[in-house]
């Protein structure tokens, strides 16, 4: 393991992002959980050069931030970023009643409360505003403020005659330069804001203008994972890369890149690792010049399902230079240090099996269905399914001589995603054939799916946190149901 690096790092701020609401903080030995993993993950961060950390709020949480974690993060260098989903919470919802012109209007050609803002409501602007404002005032600690609208793709953005000329980028801009205008006039060195680029807003438009303590924070969601955002042989990523670049022109170079190299909602819980697209990717960030990156995650289980990922984002923020297959080797003798060889064989497995996983983007547990089945989509899942055996052979090898808690917990998480892998395998299968074994074959595919996480429900709590104990919980119901009802929009 290297020590700590005495060049300049190849990026000024490297952040690692969680949403709030994963820490559980309303029922008290669900926090006690989260929080025992914080103390030893905030000083890892420190030690490998992370500065920032970013939390995200979403409408339903209360907080705005963990204050129980402030200490440890200022102790450690590390500085605080807030914001996150709240521009709807920023225009309360109960306005409605009295003020409907506040509220955006949608498709259907009606005022509604759910969307974020009329940004033609000098009055919904300024409520806006204040709020955002506030934050700042309230938590003068916060280097970074993300206001970034509704968690939705299309429709949270106004139609009413004055704002449906303006792009959503249009009008979501008139709300960030709105704040930002608020926070320079309010302080000598105000927080930079961040304009989310994600989902409708992830192309710029060329009529944005930016204030100059406005930055982008540009988070491709959708991308592929299994080429680097530069490789111009992936049939998704030119596209990303392009958008990028556009924003760059328009905000003069300010801006950070947001990433989901740990993200266990995109990653449907599998566990993967992809040193080598981390590192070209940071290579091709700091080649145009991006000043700041963040790396999503999820508390424990993150560390868990991710750790090649995290150690090869903390190094490239670092130099993007670093090797990734040592990388890899480093973070098993690491973790294992007894049986190094055999857990090196299979996290290089695991990174093998997810560049078929993840070749062609976008969610995991939303796999895209033709008919007729794409048997080349199909031979790569079940050479992926092939390559988990093979990983949890090598993790067999190791629990045959002793027994090692983590070594048992990494080996579930990847009997999981063989599981999964094996499901989807066969739900892209099943929409591919015709007739009427395709509702039989389609729910068994599910089924399989549905029970892998048996696999997740066995391992430790403290080795899988708060998330792999009870949000995957949730978030694997919405998975299920989501893939019974695209399947069934095929049946019709
Ligand atoms: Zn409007
Ligand atoms: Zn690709």
């Amino acid at each position: 393991m290297t020590g700590k690096t005495t060049s300049t790092p190849a990026f000024t701020r490297r952040a690692l992002v969680s949403d709030i609401m994963t820490w559980q903080y309303e029922k008290p030995d669900r926090f006690a959980l989260h929080l025992e993993h914080d103390r030893q993950f905030i000083p890892w961060m420190a030690a490998r050069g992370i500065n920032a950390f970013s939390y995200i709020r979403q409408e339903r949480d209360s907080r705005l931030k963990i204050d129980e974690l402030r200490p440890l993060l200022d102790e450690n260098g590390i500085a605080s970023e807030y914001g996150g989903h709240v521009l709807r919470l920023l225009l309360p919802r109960d306005r409605f009643d009295a003020n409907p012109e506040f509220f955006p209007i949608g498709a259907d050609g009606r005022r509604n409360p759910r969307g974020n803002l009329c940004v033609a409501s000098e009055a919904a602007l300024a409520i806006v505003r204040d709020g955002a404002v506030r934050y700042i005032r309230d938590n003068p600690e916060c280097a970074l403020l993300h206001v970034w609208g509704a968690d939705v793709l299309g429709g949270a953005w106004c139609r009413c005659g004055d704002c449906a000329g303006l792009a959503p980028q249009r009008q979501y801009m008139a709300v960030v330069n709105a704040i930002a205008a608020a926070l320079a006039d309010a302080r000598t060195v105000p927080p930079p804001v961040a304009y989310l680029a994600y989902h409708d807003t992830l192309d710029p438009v060329p009529e944005l203008d930016p204030l100059p303590n406005v930055a982008f924070e540009w988070a491709p969601r959708e991308r592929c994972y299994s080429h680097a955002i530069d490789d111009a042989a992936c049939a998704v990523n030119p596209r990303y890369l392009d958008s990028l670049k556009r924003y760059i022109d328009l905000f003069d170079g300010r801006g950070h890149v947001f990433e989901y190299y740990a993200d266990a909602i995109l990653f449907g819980g599998l566990g993967f690792a992809t040193p080598a697209i981390i590192a070209r990717d940071l290579r091709a960030y700091r080649a145009l010049g991006i000043a700041g990156v963040s790396c999503l995650t999820f508390g424990a289980y993150s560390v868990l399902a991710y750790p090649v990922n995290l150690e090869a984002f903390a190094r490239g923020t670092q130099s993007p230079d670093f090797d990734p297959d040592a990388t890899l080797a480093d973070v098993a003798a690491r973790r294992h240090p007894r049986c190094a060889p055999a857990m090196t064989a299979a996290y290089r497995a695991i990174a093998r099996a997810s560049m078929l996983v993840l070749d062609g983007g976008g969610d995991v547990m939303r796999p895209s269905l033709n008919s007729p089945a794409p048997t080349e989509r199909i031979r790569q899942l079940r050479a992926a399914r092939d390559l988990f055996d093979d990983a949890c052979a090598a993790a067999d090898m190791v629990l045959g001589d002793a027994r090692d808690d983590l070594t048992a917990a990494e080996r579930a998480v990847w009997h999981y995603g063989r599981e999964v892998v094996h499901g989807i395998a066969d739900y892209v299968a099943a929409a591919g054939i015709t007739g009427e074994e395709r509702g039989a074959r389609g729910e068994a595919a599910i089924g399989r799916i549905g029970e892998a996480i048996t696999q997740v429900r066995g391992i430790d709590l403290p080795l899988k946190g708060t998330w792999g104990a009870y949000d995957i919980e949730w978030v694997r119901d919405r998975w299920m149901a989501v893939l019974r009802r695209r399947f069934g929009d095929l049946q019709k």
